[in-house]
């Protein structure tokens, strides 16, 4: 089952996250379809963003990913709320990442939205996603996000993350630094263990702290023919007839679950009252 296990660890001076997403990411993988090189892009992305999501405050919090090529060939986008609901697709990646920038949107029940960027420097999402907190949020994190697919199947898909409280001091930060080195690669380690193994060989106690708490993160769209009902509407009806008129209904579909809406005439003239 999917985990992301939060707590903090080390005088309480650095926040610990450990996730397992392997089921996450083989639906994900299942639904688009995907090759290995677009399985890990996508597999580390919605693992990236079942963390984030955890670290959300707001219950109505949400959080989105998306990283794209510079040439526009390769995009990926994941999004993901407070309850563990997590989403997104890949296209373009049968050769992995290369360059190209990152977009992180939080709203987390803020007036404003925040919003961060980053260049995409490393082919590896871990990287990446600690240069992003690093400049954008400036926190200091180390992260292991690790994606292994064997025969085009997802075996161990989860991550490892440590980021340091404002004020840790050098020792605690040094002890953080090397019990992350000894976690690459990760998905060995979780095959092995499970996310649950892991946090009691490494962590006994971690989970007793009143700050402790296990999320399960799922692989969930939150579409839905009423919202799209929405985004039909938002044409207006002028738009909307004309659509119809030259293609036989207005088509949406959900890049998140690979999902087919169709409104055929009649729907049309229904949702606009006539
Ligand atoms: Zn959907």
């Amino acid at each position: 089952m999917n985990k992301l296990y939060r707590t903090l660890v080390y005088d309480d001076e650095v926040s610990l996250s450990v996730l397992d997403t392997t089921e996450l990411v083989s639906n994900a993988i299942k639904i688009h379809n995907l090759d290995c090189a677009s399985s890990q892009v996508l597999g580390g992305l919605l693992t990236a963003c079942a963390f984030m999501a955890g670290c959300l405050k707001s219950a109505d919090g949400a959080v989105s990913i998306t990283i794209k090529s510079d040439d526009g060939v390769s995009c990926a986008s994941v999004s993901g709320d407070k309850a563990g609901h997590i989403r997104g697709y890949a296209e373009g990646f049968k050769n992995g990442i290369r360059g190209g920038n990152m977009t992180v949107i939080k709203d987390d029940g803020y007036s404003r939205p925040f919003l961060g960027t980053c260049e995409l420097k490393s082919g590896d999402i871990s990287e990446n996603f600690m240069q992003y907190f690093q400049k954008s949020e400036q926190i200091d994190t180390a992260a292991v996000i690790d994606v292994k697919i064997e025969n085009g199947t997802c075996v161990a898909a989860g991550g490892i993350i440590m980021q340091l409280l404002p004020g840790t001091r050098e020792e605690n930060a040094e002890l953080a630094e090397k019990t992350m080195r000894g976690f690459v690669p990760f998905a060995n380690r979780l095959l092995h263990l499970g996310a649950d193994g892991i946090m009691q060989k490494y962590f006994p106690s971690a989970m007793k702290n009143s700050a402790a708490y296990i999320i399960n993160p799922e692989y969930k769209c939150n579409c839905s023919r009423k919202k799209i009902e929405g985004v039909v509407l938002s044409l207006g009806k002028a738009e909307a007839e004309g659509i119809v008129k030259e293609q036989g209904a207005v088509k949406v579909h959900c890049h998140y679950c690979n999902t087919d809406y169709a409104f055929t005439e009649e729907d049309v003239l229904k949702l606009f009252g006539n």
